[in-house]
């Protein structure tokens, strides 16, 4: 696997080299708007910790990550009043993934019917 490569956009959102519209912040995980949204509502998730992927993450993270991780997702989608109405996760991972930034991390989308999950 490739080494986490510390200029990725990602990280120098974490170190506030780079400013970001902040949906949900704490501890372990951060949440922002993503610049180019897919979707009325499109939020980015991401542990702080540096973790390339979601099998960097799933192998080397602390339980304590991963649960910040998940629960960061959902409450971006409550602070974005997607609860009730529905919404869609989505990590990019590798090549075939079309991953473009190699620091993990999860897509919320919502804010209308985003339709079926993959063209055919
Ligand atoms: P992926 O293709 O899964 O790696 O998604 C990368 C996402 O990062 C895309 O949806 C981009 O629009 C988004 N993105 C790239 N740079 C920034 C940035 N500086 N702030 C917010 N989102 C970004």
């Amino acid at each position: 696997m490739s080494e986490y490569n510390d200029k990725n956009v990602f990280n120098q959102i974490i170190k506030k080299e780079l400013p970001c519209n902040e949906v949900e912040n704490n501890e372990n995980s951060l949440s922002f708007e993503d610049i180019n949204k897919q979707a009325p509502v499109h939020v980015l998730t991401i542990p702080k910790g540096k973790y390339t992927n979601l099998e960097s993450f799933a192998s080397n993270a602390s339980n304590e990550e991963i649960a910040s991780f998940i629960k960061t997702i959902v409450k971006s989608a409550k602070n974005k009043d997607l609860l009730s109405s529905g919404y869609r996760v989505i990590i990019n991972s590798g090549s075939d993934g079309n991953q473009e930034v190699p620091h993990l991390h999860a897509h919320v989308l919502g804010g209308k019917n985003l339709g079926p999950m993959i063209k055919k």
